[in-house]
């Protein structure tokens, strides 16, 4: 009998076995593919997740800057900057790490061996453990452990086998397109980095609001620059694979410019080139199903804007692996799903913010009316950094 089984080796149940580990548990990780993924996804880790590395000893190896970690000066939400230097103690901390890079620096400090290749194909729990299918290289094998802890991501298994719902909505009417782009020199502004255009030039690193749509684009390290579009309306034919030329086309109806920009070399990939027209807000209606533990993405996924899920997941890692080491996981659901309620919530709230239409303007002012009040920032500022 295994103490605890994690299911997936993306960052949050490395997160898991790390401080499982630190507390001098010893779980098993099985993790369905065979190596790392190489698939670009976060840039950066938004919250208080980021001192909580710092006391972990990852911070450095994370690539952060300076001794410890600073609060940052400025943030964004809801296509509005926010001047967090006018806080006396502002809790927001950023992070800039490829995700690739954390799992890296987890998986190396966790020390403990993940099962590359082994997929879960099932799971039955009772009343005294969790017996759990697995198809491993050598075949077919199963193991029981005393808790479950499912990091299997959005589409999640060990969720659906536990019976567990995952209620929410998909913002099926934004269409949402990324990629990673080289913008010609001509297009920024010398110094600042800016993107001229109408209206413009924009700050890069945030969310830019027209009559049409929401652009950003932002650039991390020395690489190409990450663009986003999100238009709300209008119909996409799924069957076309999406191509950097349909984002410059959106970004031509959403800022009323052409900007000749063109996909980087395929050498330094992979690149991010990706079109969403169903953004998932969704929260499991309970992170527990006896031994069965959820956290990450398989608890929450979010149309997030500004990175909040890693913070989300990292933070459920923490928690769940001190209960875990306890021997007491009652109290885990209700201490960590109000977080991701809340993100889910401020997600909405940024959604409706970034929406094109008068009523918007409309609702846009009284909100930069709460932001130039102390209480208002805060409001925002506590969100973002999570808890
Ligand atoms: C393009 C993109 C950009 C993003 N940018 C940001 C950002 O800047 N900041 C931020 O905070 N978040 C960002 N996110 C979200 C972030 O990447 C996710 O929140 C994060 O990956 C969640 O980690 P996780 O460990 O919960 O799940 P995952 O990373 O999805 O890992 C789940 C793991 O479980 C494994 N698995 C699945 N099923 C099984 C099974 N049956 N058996 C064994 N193993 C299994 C999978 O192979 C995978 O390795 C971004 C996402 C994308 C796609």
């Amino acid at each position: 009998m295994v103490d605890v089984v994690v299911v997936g080796a993306g960052p949050v149940g490395l997160m898991v076995a790390f401080e499982l580990a630190r507390l001098g548990v010893q779980p098993v990780v099985l993790e369905a593919l065979p190596a790392p993924s190489l698939e670009p996804k976060a840039n950066g880790i938004v919250g208080c997740a980021v001192p909580l590395l710092h006391s972990r000893g990852s911070y450095a190896p994370l690539g952060g800057r300076g001794r410890v970690p600073r609060p940052a000066p400025r943030f964004m939400y809801g296509g509005f900057p926010l001047d967090l230097r006018r806080l006396p103690d502002n809790p927001v901390y950023v992070l800039p790490v490829p995700q690739r890079r954390l799992e890296a620096v987890l998986a190396a400090s966790a020390g403990v061996p993940v099962r590359r290749g082994h997929t879960v194909s099932g799971i039955a729990p009772d009343a005294s453990g969790v017996t759990v299918s697995v198809e491993g290289p050598s075949g077919a094998y199963s193991l029981r452990c005393a808790y479950l802890v499912g990091c299997d991501g959005a589409h999640s298994l060990v969720r659906k086998a536990a019976g567990i719902g995952f209620p929410g909505v998909s913002d099926d009417g934004v269409v949402s397109r990324s990629a990673h782009v080289v913008l010609p020199r001509r297009a920024l502004t010398r110094f600042t980095g800016r993107l001229r255009g109408p209206g413009g030039p924009y700050r890069p690193y945030l969310f830019h609001r027209t009559p049409h749509g929401v652009f950003s684009f932002a650039r991390f390290g020395s690489g190409p620059h990450l663009l986003t579009t999100l238009e709300w309306g209008g119909s996409v034919d799924e069957t076309v694979p999406m191509r950097v030329g349909e984002l410059r086309s959106s970004l031509r109806r959403v800022l009323g410019v052409e900007v000749a920009f063109g996909a980087p070399p395929a050498a330094g990939g992979p690149y991010v080139l990706r079109r969403s027209t169903a953004r998932q807000n969704r929260v499991a209606s309970s992170y527990a199903a006896g031994r069965v533990l959820l956290a990450g993405d398989a608890a929450h996924v979010v149309a997030g804007f500004g990175g909040p899920l890693l913070n989300l997941g990292l933070l459920d890692a923490v928690d769940l692996a001190a209960r875990l080491r306890r021997g007491d996981v009652s109290g885990y659901d209700a201490a960590r799903r109000p977080f991701a309620e809340r993100v889910l919530a401020s997600s909405a709230e940024q959604s409706a913010l970034l929406a094109p239409g008068p009523e918007v303007d409309a609702a846009r002012s009284l909100f930069a009316a709460s932001l130039r009040t102390e209480a208002g920032l805060r409001r925002v500022a506590d969100t973002i950094a999570g808890g």
